[in-house]
């Protein structure tokens, strides 16, 4: 399945039994291929299957032995296209419990930011416009990632390690509050207050979320 930390959790295990290579991402699946002592390349593949990340489910697997290339470091690769089958896509997931405490967190730079996220969580399905899941291929392309973010994004070491959707206040998407005619009332943390307010008065909302709107 795309986009739920695979790529990055088979670098750390790569890494951890000190093997060389490269991993993919095709529409059909994730290709790896690791370089080191047989015993080594079975343990990876052995604890790819216990240590896949939360959100992943591995439908087929199979290893094949290859003659020595001689890789110097494991590298993620870019992200071929390939006819055919299509793999698995995650769909949108809830906010996990890291993310949870980030947002009400007053000391987080991401505090009370409506479209927080990591590779445990969030958009996926909704925000995809064609495959394999990469950020350019998703409506997030419209949004530069700022220097922090682009720090996790890089970081094999960090929860937002090759999350597709990784945004902060400074450099992702913001909600704002519209009248019935369009016309913008409010931006960020003051549309939330003004919504809040209009809801106890007893005035009906449209929240658009990622896949639709909710009337409230
Ligand atoms: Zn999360
Ligand atoms: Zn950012």
């Amino acid at each position: 399945m795309q986009g739920v930390g695979f790529r990055p959790t088979l670098h750390r295990l790569a890494a951890e039994l000190q093997l060389a290579g490269w991993v993919l991402n095709t529409t059909t699946g994730v290709i790896c291929e690791v370089e080191g002592p047989e015993d080594q390349c079975r343990e990876f593949f052995r604890r790819m299957h216990g240590e896949a990340p939360p959100l992943s489910r591995i439908t087929a697997s199979f290893m094949e032995m290859l003659p020595p290339v001689g890789f110097n470091d494991f590298s993620i690769r870019r992200s071929e296209e390939e006819e055919g089958e299509v793999t698995l896509i995650s769909p949108d997931t809830a906010i996990c419990a890291d993310c949870a405490r980030e947002l009400l967190d007053p000391a987080d730079r991401r505090y009370r930011y409506p479209f927080i996220n990591c590779t445990n969580c969030g958009p996926r399905y909704s925000i995809i416009e064609a495959l394999p899941y990469d950020r350019p291929h998703t409506t997030m392309s419209a949004f530069a990632m700022c220097e922090d973010c682009r720090r996790e994004y890089e970081d094999p070491g960090n929860r937002r390690y090759h999350a597709q959707p990784n945004a902060c206040p400074v450099c992702g998407p913001q909600v704002w509050l519209s009248s019935r005619e369009g016309g913008r009332l409010a931006e960020r943390d003051e549309a939330i207050q003004q919504a809040v307010r209009m809801l106890s008065e007893g005035r009906i909302l449209a929240v658009k979320g990622l896949g639709g709107f909710h009337l409230a």
